[in-house]
């Protein structure tokens, strides 16, 4: 498995941190709704800041780890709606 390090400055080069507040429930890059951690299950967009998920992987590493893969493996695969 990757290290925190690298997944985070994977995810960060793919423009996935994107805090935001609280009452935001629609993501701002692919307008879906969010789910409950503030994450976009659609876009693989993370609602924290990466200090926080750094932070977080300091303790459990593993389930960052897996947070991070998983959104990046949705930006990878999402597509935009094409245009009309
Ligand atoms: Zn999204």
């Amino acid at each position: 498995m990757a290290s925190v390090g690298a997944l985070i400055a994977e995810a960060k080069g793919l423009d996935l941190f994107r805090p935001h507040g609280a009452f935001e429930v629609h993501c701002a890059h692919c307008h879906a709704r969010l789910d409950g951690n503030g994450d976009c299950a659609t876009c693989g967009l993370i609602g924290r800041p990466a200090e926080e998920l750094e932070r977080r992987g300091a303790t459990d590493p593993d389930r960052v780890a897996k947070l991070l893969e998983s959104a990046i493996k949705k930006r990878r695969a999402y597509t935009p709606a094409a245009k009309a």
